[in-house]
């Protein structure tokens, strides 16, 4: 099998896709209170396209596919999506589908999404405080979030991963808190330091609430072990007070894990990206309509990939933002 190795030896096993770049929430590190200019109904990929696309990834080694947004529970089809996919055979047996998703369209969709093959979804929870969630988030959702990562668990869907950015003076002191939720539950949390893929372009990396100070603030209440065998996974890990629960952070800036990513991503206009951070996206989307067979498209993928750089470059003095804003990207 051809696989999708880039040139500095990444094998891509996990595929992102975005189902759609609106969302319920307008979490303010990642869209402006006003949302953004939407894409066009008619550049969305059918869901007879997403399928096409992934079957290809697949035969190409994909193993994983998540999909995100967005908020993808937004997607009319997204049970169906999720069926097609998990229907899906890859190498090491079915495609495993996961879903990150702000929660809020659980408590309706969770049996469902589970009956269709979903196998884990990943929450974003930054502040347990009502008021905090509203200005956060724009909305005041927040016992709807609560209530759809409770539908989540009541059908079996395990780990639960619970995600917070942390964000100075807004939750970081709340880290323990929301670790004492995640833990008292049997989910795992994971912190994520916040990256420079707003809409507003107003991050700094100077405000930014490092790996190193989320790990001295749990320290201050639980005792941290690390766990072995990070492999490709974006988080490092650390039991809480001997396991067998864990806490995560997810370090993009200060400790990247670029050397060991597997990840390509579909933003929900068809276009693939080798990175968060790429500056340039091949058009899936119109090959697709132009009658592209599989073969074509496989070869869209390879060059894709082939143009991958070593890392995101965040660091790098000539560093650029990405023109999509991370909901039109998929987190
Ligand atoms: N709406 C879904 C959700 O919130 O989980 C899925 C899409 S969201 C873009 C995916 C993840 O990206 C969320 O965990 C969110 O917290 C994270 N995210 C968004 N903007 C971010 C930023 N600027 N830096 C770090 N993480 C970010
Ligand atoms: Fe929506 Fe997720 Fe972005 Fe929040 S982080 S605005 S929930 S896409």
């Amino acid at each position: 099998m051809t696989e999708l190795v880039d040139t500095f030896g990444r094998a891509h096993r996990d595929l992102r896709i975005s189902l759609t770049d609106r969302c319920s929430l307008r979490c303010t590190y990642c869209m402006p209170a006003e949302g953004v200019p939407w894409l066009p109904g008619p550049t969305l990929l059918s869901t007879e396209e997403i399928e096409r696309i992934t079957r290809v990834a697949v035969g190409l080694g994909v193993t994983e596919v998540r999909l995100t947004g967005g908020e993808p529970l937004l997607r009319p089809d997204v049970v169906d999506v999720v069926r097609r996919i998990a229907a899906l055979e890859g190498r090491d047996g079915p495609v495993e589908v996961s879903l990150t998703t702000n929660a809020l369209r659980l408590p309706a969709l969770a049996g469902p999404l589970r009956d269709a093959g979903l196998a884990r979804v990943n929450v974003s929870l930054d502040t347990l405080d009502r008021e905090r969630f509203a200005t956060l988030t724009r909305r005041d959702r927040l016992p709807d979030t609560l209530a759809g990562i409770a539908a989540a668990d009541a059908v079996g869907m395990a780990p639960i991963k619970i995600n917070a950015v942390a964000m100075r003076d807004v939750n970081d002191d709340e880290v323990v808190a929301l670790t004492r939720f995640a833990v008292d539950r049997g989910y795992e949390m994971r912190f994520i330091e916040q990256m420079p893929l707003d809409a507003g372009h107003t991050w700094d990396r100077t405000a930014m609430v490092t790996q190193a100070e989320i790990l001295e603030r749990l320290r201050g209440a639980f005792t941290l072990t690390e766990v072995p065998g990070r492999g490709s996974a974006p988080a490092e890990r650390w039991y809480v007070d001997g396991g067998p629960a864990t806490v995560g952070v997810i370090a993009s800036v200060t400790a990247p894990f670029c050397g060991a990513c597997d990840r390509v991503r579909l933003t929900a206009d068809g276009q693939l990206r080798s990175c968060l951070f790429a500056r340039t996206e091949t058009d899936l989307r119109t090959l697709l309509r132009e009658g592209a067979d599989d073969d074509a498209l496989a070869e869209a993928f390879r060059t894709t990939l082939a143009g991958k750089k070593a890392g995101h470059g965040i660091d790098d003095p000539g560093f650029l933002q990405p023109d999509r804003p991370m909901s039109a990207i998929g987190g």
